[in-house]
Parts: structure tokens; C-alpha cells; sequence
């Protein structure tokens, strides 16, 4: 069966940046299964994987516009240590989980001068090319209950 919109799809994958850096992978954990054709996985590789089978393996790089976007400058603003509450130590490289206008994001500290504080709402990996190793372990039709729901069942997906 093939990789196709509304089928269940899973995958082992290794993502590493343009330096080699290995910044997620599935090995040592379970595959990642996913719905395909709905938005679930970012758009570039969602679209490398259409027609895949079960065996396939394939490399694909991911420009950051099919991924995680441009970065954007206007998402670094500066914030007062005061409205960081409930954060006794503030260090560059810290990230906080924030409600944003698009659900929760993350929320990156860049810098620190006394009081002032630099928070970027960039996704960590705007602006940064993927490089995904990718297996295609399984693919299955959805129930039609999994599309009504829009999640995926059973092992690895929703248990209820
Ligand atoms: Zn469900």
C-alpha cells in the first residue's frame, strides 16, 4: 500500500542539521505514526513521503519555507524580568512554553541585561534546513472513525 491522504503512516527517522547534528531521531524510541494529508507533518516531507511504501527508505532535505518558516525578526521582543514571574533564574538558552496567537509555542530567552530580558518566539527551527533520513515502517488505511477524529488509534496513537 502506498503513502497516500488518509492513510496511517509509519516512519523511523533520523533529522539532522546542515553541520550533522542529529536534533531528533525515532531510534531507540517507537516509530512515529502519523495520519497523512491532513497537516500533521511538516509540508516538505509530507509531500516526499506521497507514494512511498512499507521498505522505502529516502533522504530528503527540507528548506525551512516547507518546514518550519523563515525566521522572523518581529518575534524577538524584549520583556522586564518582572513579567517572567515565577522564574528565579534567567539564563540565555532557556525555553519557556507560551500561548501564542497560533497555540502554544516556544518561547527561546536570547539575551539577558540586568532587567531586561530578549525572548524570541521563533520555533526553534525557523530559518534552519532539515535533513531527514527516513524508513517507511508501515502504511494502513484510517478507520473511519481515526478521520472522524482526525488522530490515529491504537498503538502509538490515541488510547481512548
Ligand atoms: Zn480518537
Amino acid at each position: 500500500m502506498q503513502i497516500a491522504k488518509h492513510r496511517v503512516v509509519s516512519i523511523e527517522y533520523t533529522l539532522t542539521d546542515d553541520e550533522g547534528t542529529v536534533l531528533d531521531t525515532s531510534r531507540g524510541r517507537e516509530p512515529l505514526v502519523y495520519l497523512h494529508g491532513v497537516g500533521q507533518m511538516i509540508p516538505g516531507l509530507e509531500t516526499a513521503l506521497t507514494d512511498k511504501a512499507a521498505g522505502d527508505a529516502l533522504e530528503v532535505r527540507v528548506a525551512p519555507a516547507d518546514a518550519y518558516g523563515e525566521r522572523d525578526d518581529g518575534l524577538v521582543q524584549k520583556a522586564s524580568r518582572d513579567q517572567l514571574k515565577g522564574v528565579d533564574e534567567i539564563e540565555v538558552g532557556m525555553q519557556f512554553q507560551a500561548q501564542g496567537p497560533q497555540g502554544r509555542q516556544i518561547v527561546t530567552v536570547v539575551a539577558v541585561e540586568g532587567d531586561e530580558i530578549t525572548l524570541d518566539a521563533n520555533h526553534p527551527l525557523a530559518g534552519v534546513p532539515l535533513n531527514f533520513a527516513v524508513e517507511v515502517v508501515g502504511v494502513r488505511a484510517a478507520t473511519a472513525q481515526e478521520l472522524q477524529h482526525g488522530h490515529i488509534h491504537g498503538p502509538h496513537g490515541h488510547d481512548h
